[in-house]
């Protein structure tokens, strides 16, 4: 799957997570850490001036959220698999920072690699790529076939894929 553009998720004033704009406050103390909770980021630093050290905090507050997530969501595609009689191989799921794709899948080594960026997005779109990306293990292709595939597994797939396309 290709990403249409580059945009900036993350700066050091707002985040995106899941489809939904955070503020960022910084607080100045030793922590070094970012927190994301329901209502903004906090960045708790004392070094904190220079942008890309703010930055950098975010990124790993927000990396280390998503990984959780895929975590979840892969366990939900597999359990929904298992639920249609359907055994996916194992498969390690990575998360990168890819330029022009939000996922692949090796299919032949059990391994898909899930876009950081999509952080930004809604769950259900972040779950959209994932079962593209699983689909691949049935259909290698964009067939007709992968597509009923994919639908019948996940029915909402355009809903929410087609935000990855809109910027
Ligand atoms: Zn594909």
């Amino acid at each position: 799957m290709r990403t249409r553009e580059k945009r900036s998720e993350i700066n050091t004033e707002t985040v995106n997570w899941l489809g939904k704009e955070y503020p960022v406050r910084i607080i100045h103390n030793a922590r070094e850490l970012a927190v994301l909770d329901e209502i903004e980021c906090r960045v708790f630093t004392r070094l904190g001036g220079d942008g890309e050290y703010v930055l950098s905090l975010i990124q790993r507050a927000v990396a280390d959220r998503f990984a959780a997530l895929c975590r979840k969501l892969n366990e939900e595609v597999r359990a929904e698999l298992m639920r249609r009689g359907l055994t996916p191989p194992p498969t390690q799921i990575t998360i990168k920072d890819m330029k022009s794709r939000w996922g692949s899948c090796s299919y032949t080594r059990g391994h898909i690699s899930i876009n950081i960026r999509l952080a930004a997005y809604p769950r259900e779109t972040v779950l959209s790529v994932l079962w593209h990306e699983y689909a691949h293990y049935w259909h290698h292709d964009h067939s007709r076939k992968f597509y009923d595939f994919l639908l019948d597994m996940y029915p909402e797939y355009f809903r929410w894929n087609d935000l990855l396309k809109e910027k």
